[in-house]
């Protein structure tokens, strides 16, 4: 008996060992986030609800049902609080909802809606500068003695106001009499993150939304907030971060480090994901050059980095974002967008889609070119007219007009978000590379618990050979119309011309 007993312990330490040995392969925090499919909105552009032609977050609960129809499972939305701007990146008071985009009320209706269909609702914190119209600012320029004075970084005798910033712009900037620090734009203020208070707001901020039940915020120039001084961004974010967690162990923190791989994997651990920024450049690069050599070297090369840091899953892949030309300016053709979007859905992580890219919107230029209007119907009436329409034709690029159309890009994002939501080893499998030196193909290999997924795309407008290493795989999809089984010769496979193709074993 007793030695029984002695085996019972003996067999839940193992067990205990064992769980807590693949408890630490992820983040338990990113059960909320790694392998959904993310949407990012711009809320100005996106949905009108009351007829004044400017989107709000009303309009973005009734569009709910879009999103859920698209396999969309989680939302970033584009600065809500209030600002004088028209994109919002400058707060002028951290607790109201833009009033331009509706009420704290309509946020948490919006957050209740999207939880009833499973979809997370994350916000954009911006919190590296304020509007020069936040009375912090207002108070702290006004009066050198006013508590908000050492919310901001001003000039004294030593500084020199003609330096440049890290990124190359002016800083300085004179107000009644000293200069005061800006490294983006002279209407967006630097806070003072030496001053332990600027700290305690920033988490009061936070806690504000948390309470309000959001799932997690994006955070803006994540790397500015010291400038370029990464240790101590790096301090501040493991902070801020372990704070939000004592409040919602769930709540996701993904952040803008706009730098290389060894920058960006310097932030993963204080910061929950970060934007693939080199990535998304080099997926371009591919559909524009008709050359996944490249892409596939920088995949084995990343992956490689993530998978010895352990941080794989933690990737937020995309293909471009509202501070970028939009990716069908890169592409001659939907066909090009089919492909981008397959190689994009099929990568570890958290890939995102700005709004109107699943469509093929275009925009190119000055920002609010990028950011146009939501099409979602060839009436214009139906969309947000904040901005005249200036580079997209409804009649071609609208939702009502792909919706009705099995081979449109949008048809196409749904079939391979679907193909996604229903297969975990393309939402949480490892990388593996096994692809031969074809340039003319993208493939990848997800692989988990012995199940894998292959994804190939090829740019060739001729049939292409290309490994496959078991004798044969279920055909998923194939864009070539193809079903079945297909069978490995020696190792390999044909591709169709152009045909992105989706297999398992
Ligand atoms: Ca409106």
């Amino acid at each position: 008996m007793k030695n029984k007993f002695r085996l019972l312990i003996l067999i839940i330490f193992f067990m205990s060992l064992f769980l807590s040995t693949c408890g630490v392969q992820k983040s338990t925090t990113l059960k909320n986030y790694e392998g959904r499919v993310y949407y990012e909105i711009f809320v100005r552009s996106f949905n009108d609800s009351d007829g004044d032609g400017i989107g709000d977050l009303k309009g973005v609960t009734q569009k709910l049902d879009y999103l859920k129809d698209l396999g969309v499972q989680g939302l970033w939305l584009m600065p809500i609080c209030a600002s004088p701007s028209y994109h919002g990146y400058d707060v002028s008071d951290y607790y109201s909802i833009n009033s331009d985009y509706g009420t704290m009320e309509d946020l948490q209706n919006l957050i209740k809606e999207a939880h009833k269909i499973g979809i997370n609702v994350t916000m954009d914190l911006v919190l590296n500068h304020t509007s020069t119209q936040n009375k912090w600012f207002i108070d702290a320029a006004t009066d050198a003695n006013s508590k908000y004075r050492n919310y901001y970084i001003w000039s004294d005798e030593t500084t020199d106001v003609n330096s440049k910033s890290s990124m190359g712009t002016i800083q300085w900037y004179l107000k009644n009499g000293f200069y005061y620090n800006a490294v983006f734009w002279d209407q967006m203020p630097d806070l003072n993150y030496d001053n332990a208070e600027v700290r305690v707001e920033a988490k009061k901020i936070a806690k504000f939304y948390l309470d309000k039940g959001i799932d997690g915020f994006r955070l803006d120039a994540a790397m500015h907030i010291y400038n370029a001084d990464d240790n101590k961004n790096v301090a501040w974010w493991t902070e801020f971060n372990s704070y939000v967690k004592s409040l919602n162990k769930n709540a996701t923190i993904v952040g803008e480090v706009w730098a290389n791989t060894d920058t960006i994997t310097k932030y993963i651990g204080a910061l929950d994901s970060t934007f693939d920024f080199p990535l998304a450049n080099e997926i371009v690069k591919g559909e524009q050059t008709g050359s996944f050599a490249m892409l596939s070297l920088f995949l084995d090369s990343i992956y490689t980095t993530y998978v010895d840091k352990n941080i794989l899953g933690q990737d937020s892949p995309f293909i471009t974002n509202h501070d970028q030309n939009r990716a069908m300016n890169y592409f001659e053709d939907m066909g090009q967008a089919k492909q981008a979007a397959a190689i994009l859905l099929s990568l570890p992580g958290t890939p995102y889609i700005y709004y109107g890219e699943e469509i093929g919107m275009k925009g190119s230029g000055k920002d609010e070119y990028k950011r146009e209007p939501m099409l979602w119907s060839s009436d214009a009436s139906k969309n947000t007219s904040w901005e005249a329409d200036l580079e997209n034709d409804a009649d071609i690029t609208s939702v009502s007009v792909e919706e009705k159309d099995k081979n449109s890009l949008l048809s196409f994002y749904k079939k391979m978000i679907s193909i996604r939501n229903n297969n975990d080893a393309l939402k949480y499998g490892s990388y593996v590379a096994f692809a031969t030196e074809n340039d003319s193909i993208f493939s990848i290999k997800r692989e988990l618990n012995g199940k894998s997924t292959y994804v190939y795309v090829s740019s060739a407008d001729s049939e292409q050979v290309e490994n496959l290493d078991i004798a044969s795989a279920k055909i998923i999809y194939s864009s070539a119309g193809r079903k079945g089984k297909i069978k490995a010769k020696a190792g390999q496979i044909t591709l169709k011309p152009n045909e992105i193709l989706v297999i398992v074993k």
